[in-house]
């Protein structure tokens, strides 16, 4: 067990054994859902002040609208929200790379071995494009095992990663500017016919230099 697992075990432990709201219902009591980045140094229920069952809060790299449409209609049409707050963030990753890089660093990484892989992951440039490759490294490794494919022949891995990549028109969803994709964002979801106009869309930027939340549109 890695110490990652054993982590969720021991606090398993302790957090059930004092868990009191086993009764909360499945849709969310205060009806609104939160879309925010999966950056590690957010902490959105202290730092929106969501209480549990009180909303959805939907995760992604970037905190993309688009990435996330699917969840936002099963949660207001199926559980009931009516109101969406939107939250990237000052420093994120999704500010650092452009499509094309990213491309480049998948392809670069999914043809290494094991040793090679670690190595590059460690010294890569693109700090923030490598956690995206580190999350679609592991779903390329699946792939290839299913396969049969070993790592022996990187350029035939990397040249069918990267066929991958580009049949399934994978789009990072990076952006250059942060409070503009901030009202992009908003605008996109005001724009499109699945999420109704009664919804009440906002769009915030939190800082993660201070811990900060303000409000963009
Ligand atoms: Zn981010």
């Amino acid at each position: 067990m890695s110490a990652i697992q054993k982590n969720v075990e021991q606090t398993s432990k302790s957090y059930s054994a004092s868990f009191t709201q086993g009764h909360l219902a499945l849709p969310p009591a205060k009806k609104y859902l939160v879309l925010t980045c999966m950056d590690a140094r957010i902490d959105p229920a202290r730092a929106f002040g969501i209480e549990l069952g009180d909303a959805h809060v939907i995760r992604n790299a970037g905190a993309s609208a688009v990435d996330a449409l699917r969840s936002i209609v099963i949660s207001e049409q199926l559980l009931g929200t009516n109101e969406i707050i939107l939250v990237k963030h000052t420093g994120c990753g999704m500010l650092t790379f452009k499509n094309e890089d990213a491309y480049g660093v998948v392809g670069k990484n999914l043809g290494q071995n094991e040793k090679a892989d670690s190595k590059g992951l460690a010294s890569a440039s693109y700090h923030t494009t490598v956690v995206v490759v580190k999350e679609g490294d592991r779903e390329e490794k699946k792939v290839r095992e299913e396969r049969g494919l070993t790592c022996d022949n990187n350029n035939q891995n990397r040249e069918e990663a990267l066929a991958e990549l580009k049949a399934k028109k994978l789009d990072f969803l990076p952006f250059p500017e942060l409070e503009k994709a901030v009202e992009d964002d908003v605008a996109f979801l005001k724009g499109s016919k699945l999420v109704p106009e009664s919804v009440t869309i906002s769009g915030w930027v939190y800082e993660v230099e201070s811990g900060e939340t303000r409000r963009v549109v």
